[in-house]
């Protein structure tokens, strides 16, 4: 068996392997501020006869996971994720709690080239969730409203107190809440559309990290990048199983 740990800014995510790398189980549990052992209580809650032999750690936090017998980074843990799961992946967009990056993979799917922003919160994660707390909203409710709308406006959502700041501007002027929603996707999608073009990556891409469950994000990612973006399969788990395959 291998166990695969990624230790995120948000959540640790944790995936066990048998011994012909198939899926035996998996677990998403909120980071909090024990990291070191609440990752250590998620590896003994999936393994709870004993931790296996081979185990991989990634994530911002992989050096808390002290009982790993490899740490690889996030960048390589996912796409090895995608590869395992996804053949065909040429390039991927990884958008987590607190950071973004594309890759993109060569003919054997090793990773060639990458692009990283880790330095602003815009566009990631929690900035989608500071905006859906800011209008009492729930996360999947307010990319199911932008998705209702006709048409995005103009919005340049550069970090979130700047965004939710503008987003009242707009309301009181009278714009449609699924209008501005809307707007800020595309505004991530064009950011995003930077990155992935610093990294050479071309289409198809897979989405993944806990954001690629946003189904609104990921249509103005295909619309900002004129190519498929798919939804990677147990996109939040990819790091974790690159982990687990590396270990
Ligand atoms: P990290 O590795 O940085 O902890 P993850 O890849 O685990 O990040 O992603 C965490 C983020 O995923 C959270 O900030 C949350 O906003 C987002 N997320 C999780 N589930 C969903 C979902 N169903 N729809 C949209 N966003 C989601």
């Amino acid at each position: 068996m291998r166990l695969g740990i990624d230790l995120g800014s948000t959540a640790i995510k944790a995936v066990l392997l048998d011994n012909n790398d198939m899926l035996l189980d998996t677990r998403i549990v909120p980071t909090g501020g024990l990291p070191a052992q609440t990752a250590r209580a998620v590896a003994e809650s999936l393994c709870p006869c004993g931790l296996p032999a081979h185990i991989g750690a990634t994530g911002y936090g992989r050096a808390l996971v002290n009982f790993a017998t490899r740490r690889v980074t996030e960048i390589t843990c996912h796409a090895a994720g995608v590869r395992r799961t996804h053949p065909d992946a040429a390039s991927l967009i990884d958008i987590g709690g607190q950071d973004s990056k594309t890759i993109r993979l060569d003919e054997r799917g090793a990773v060639a080239d990458f692009a990283m922003n880790d330095k602003c919160a815009a566009g990631t994660g929690s900035f989608f969730d500071a905006l859906a707390r800011r209008f009492a909203l729930e996360r999947e409710e307010m990319a199911r409203l932008a998705l209702t709308a006709r048409k995005p406006l103009a919005v340049s959502a550069t970090c979130v107190v700047f965004a939710e700041s503008e987003i009242i501007g707009l309301l009181a002027e009278g714009a449609k809440l699924a209008e501005i929603l809307a707007g800020v996707y595309a505004a991530v999608a064009q950011r995003t559309g930077r990155l992935f073009a610093q990294a050479g990556c071309a289409g198809p891409a897979y989405f993944t990290g806990g954001v690629a469950n946003n189904e609104a994000l990921r249509k103005a990612l295909e619309t900002e990048l004129q190519t498929p973006v798919r939804t990677a399969h147990n996109a939040q788990l990819m790091g974790a199983l690159g982990a687990a395959l590396l270990a």
